[in-house]
């Protein structure tokens, strides 16, 4: 089951930038909901590094957190992909809607799941496994691929701050 991938939680500020994480394939927890205390008992007890952009949380919950610097999206995501070596590319294993396990889907099964159009035209489905949302290399998909390109990945020849 634990195929030794870092795992995160994020605090109630780090929304967005979990939703990419797990676009990335990391799996990350992010409940708004939750109160700090059972965000860092969350990560002691899972074992995941949590993600904070509080100076205090980070204080008191020691080598389990990592405080965030960064203000903005993409800069946090370029600081947090940075620092824990994590390669900024789609890869369709956790869903970025509910942090549940990706799979390839039969496409004869998702059939009546997708737009006529799109079944017509792509040839491999991915399912999440926990609440069903049907994914496919389409647009969505190419238009975050520009958004890494363009914000994440320019850090090379990007040195403004
Ligand atoms: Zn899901």
């Amino acid at each position: 089951m634990d195929d030794g991938k870092i795992k995160f939680i994020a605090d109630v500020m780090l929304g967005r930038t979990a939703r990419w994480l797990r676009l990335f394939g990391y799996d990350t927890i992010y409940n708004p909901d939750v109160e700090d205390f059972d965000i860092l008992f969350t990560a002691l007890i899972e074992g995941r590094i949590l993600l904070t952009r509080d100076v205090q949380l980070a204080r008191t919950g020691g080598s389990v957190t990592y405080l965030v610097r960064a203000n903005n999206l993409w800069k946090q995501l370029q600081e947090i992909t940075n620092h824990f070596s994590i390669l900024p590319e789609i890869s369709l294993q956790i869903c970025p809607v509910c942090n549940g396990k990706i799979s390839p889907a039969e496409k004869v099964k998702i059939q009546d799941s997708v737009p006529r159009y799109t079944y017509l035209t792509h040839q491999k489905f991915w399912r999440c496994e926990k609440c069903g949302k049907i994914y496919w290399k389409g647009s969505h998909l190419q238009l975050a691929r520009e958004d890494i390109i363009s914000h994440i990945l320019k850090r090379d020849s990007d040195n403004e701050n």
